[in-house]
């Protein structure tokens, strides 16, 4: 490699296997995380790496058009045939990168979709040091032998640690390497470049990076994706003529009804608004204006079946709903337990994961001088 230039890194990312541990009706690679096939994920890490110049993905003859489309509109990235076992894939995706003559390549496995950006850099980076650089992970556990389930004799930690992927690669050295050891069946790359006598080190490896072999892991990996929001939404209605107003989708009778475009039901404005603020979606007058002749009248459970749906549409939860409602009169503490019901039933969530309060202001303000109804909600989501 010349001296007056940065080395030319290139990725293999290995995702030819049927994942037969996996089950599922498609390989693991290929399997939805929030929505992204793993694979994509796993691609995205390395495509948009500025220190990646290329990436080639081994795949199995069957994939093609999966692959096709998981990939689609990702920059720098081809597919080759892999072969019967990883080994086999790897050479022929390294045979496959020779004509480019990269100077490096970091060895991936496309089931390891939580790759770092910083662990790239730092396999890249030890690639200064030797021909060969793993990222590793301490053992924490106490390790075993066993026959069945006997234990044959307690081993040692000493010196020992987990190998991960991307591990790197000097280009020329591993792929003459991997072209000696054809038709073996070695463990991982750095095992094969071991072989051939050349050095390996570590880096540290990273916790997350995990791969994804089972179903469960699959669980976990997305759940610890998962995170919770909380949303905020506040409403004032004021009295005008009627005898009843809407409350949490319930006719409450009264000596007032409540003045507004749509029905009015300040409590489900206000839980709306919640909604819509823990999944970023703007506010209810955005998503149903009050110059719009359409909303005159309008139940106001549709807005907030409206709002559910798009917390939904992003993959979201709601976890609990608390809406307050503040005024002197009607009384609320009566209707509560139906009010609570209604919500359940508008959103189809249990009852349990809504709470209906009521307070007064001691006769204070607006609310205190029986000019209205005022109204907050607070919603929790999971995302
Ligand atoms: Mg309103």
């Amino acid at each position: 490699m010349p001296a007056d230039r940065l080395p030319r890194c290139a990725a293999l990312i290995v995702a030819a296997g049927r994942g037969q541990r996996f089950g599922g009706s498609q390989p693991k690679q290929y399997a939805p995380l929030k929505g992204e096939a793993l694979l994509r994920r796993t691609l995205r890490a390395f495509c948009t790496h500025p220190r990646i110049s290329q990436v080639v993905v081994a795949i199995h003859p069957d994939d093609a058009s999966t692959f096709a489309a998981v990939a689609e509109g990702l920059p720098n990235v081809r597919a080759v045939h892999g072969g019967a076992q990883r080994q086999d894939s790897v050479r022929l995706g390294l045979e496959a990168l020779a004509a480019q003559s990269p100077d490096l390549v970091l060895i991936h496995d496309g089931a390891r979709p939580m790759i770092s950006a910083d662990l790239i850099d730092r396999v890249i980076t030890g690639l200064n040091e030797a021909p060969g650089v793993i990222p590793a992970l301490t053992v924490v556990d106490t390790l075993k032998r066993v026959n069945a389930n006997t234990i044959g004799e307690t081993v040692s930690r000493d010196n020992l640690v987990r190998a991960q992927t991307p591990q790197g690669f000097r280009f020329a050295e591993i792929l003459s390497a991997h072209q000696a050891v054809a038709g073996e069946a070695l463990t991982d790359d750095a095992a094969v470049m071991e072989r051939s006598g050349h050095r390996v080190i570590t880096v540290p490896g990273d916790e997350a990076n995990i791969k994804v072999t089972t179903m469960d892991d699959l669980a976990r990996l997305t759940e610890s994706l998962t995170e919770t929001r909380i949303g905020q939404g506040f409403d004032v209605h004021k009295f005008g003529p009627g005898d009843s107003v809407w409350l949490c989708g319930v006719n409450v009778p009264h000596t007032h009804g409540l003045v507004g475009h749509s029905d009015a039901d300040v409590a489900l404005h206000a839980a709306t608004d919640a909604i819509l603020g823990a999944v970023g979606a703007g506010d209810i007058g955005q998503h149903f204006p009050p110059s719009d002749e359409k909303w005159r009248g309008a139940p106001s459970y549709k807005f907030i079946q409206h709002a559910h749906d798009l917390l939904k549409q992003r993959g979201g939860t709601l976890v609990h709903l608390d809406v307050t409602i503040i005024c002197e009169r009607p009384k609320v503490g009566p209707h509560r337990t139906a009010l609570v019901a209604s919500v359940a039933k508008i959103l189809g969530i249990a009852e349990d994961r809504v709470s209906v309060k009521a307070t007064t202001t001691e006769g204070l303000g607006f609310t205190g001088r029986q000019e209205g109804i005022a109204a907050q909600a607070v919603a929790t989501v999971r995302i």
